[in-house]
């Protein structure tokens, strides 16, 4: 295959828009949001030819970028409006926070690597997104100066749901996070929480890396 200029892979982008929509993805919104952002600026240079695979690429510190099927996923079942105020746990590269930026009206991301938290608020930076707020942090600890959050989405597996997040979730607010043994295979939990009642539905399996308690002391 000849190698396209990094931004130019319009057919790669095409085709994997549509294997989007071929494996279920159907919110129009969420599909528009995945055509806009370019996933090859979130990606290593050395990994840019699969930067429209849909598969999960490694990023600086031992972590990933998830597979473009799971972000996809996972933004559709969040359900997320225009004025809604997204909280993100695990920054990674950016991309997912990116995709939420251009369906919520106010997006913060909590990452626990400096290094990783820098790189994201660069690339959003590039890319002119203005309503994303990268923090470095423990995201098990949320955001409680900007809470409640309409919608919370966690990328990296938890063992237990953060009781601090289900605080600061709103009522009538949506909640997803990959639940199960680090290491293993996960759930994708949707805990949504009325009139102050929690419940918790299970949906696909995943493969997440963990969520970890505090601060990375290393970059
Ligand atoms: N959403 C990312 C992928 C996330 S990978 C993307 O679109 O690229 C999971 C991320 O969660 C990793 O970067 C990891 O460092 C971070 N993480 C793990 N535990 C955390 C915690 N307690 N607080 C904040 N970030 C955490």
């Amino acid at each position: 295959m000849t190698k396209q200029p990094v931004g130019d892979d319009s057919v790669g982008r095409m085709q994997f828009l549509l294997a989007m929509r071929r494996r279920g993805i159907g919110d129009a919104n969420v599909l528009r949001a995945i055509d806009e952002v370019p996933r090859e600026h979130f990606v290593g240079n050395e990994f840019s030819d699969d930067a429209y695979a849909d598969r999960a690429l490694p990023i600086a510190c031992g972590q990933t970028i998830s597979q473009p099927y799971v972000v996809a996923y996972m933004t559709e079942q969040l359900d997320v409006g225009p004025g809604h105020k997204v909280l993100e746990i695990g920054t990674g590269s950016g991309y997912q926070a990116a995709i939420l930026s251009r369906l919520a009206h106010e997006v913060i991301s909590i990452e626990r690597y400096r290094t990783l938290a820098e790189a994201a608020r660069g690339r959003i930076a590039t890319l002119g997104y203005q309503n994303i707020e990268i923090r470095l942090g423990d995201g098990l600890a949320g955001a409680p100066d900007k809470a409640p959050f309409d919608r919370i989405i966690v990328t990296a597996a938890a063992e237990t749901i953060p009781p601090a997040l289900v605080e600061q979730l709103a009522d009538g607010g949506v909640m997803l996070l990959p639940l199960g043994p680090h290491g293993g295979v996960q759930r994708i939990v949707r805990v949504t929480k009325s009139s102050g009642e929690i419940t918790q539905e299970e949906l696909i399996g995943v493969r997440f890396v963990p969520l970890l308690p505090g601060q990375a002391h290393e970059l």
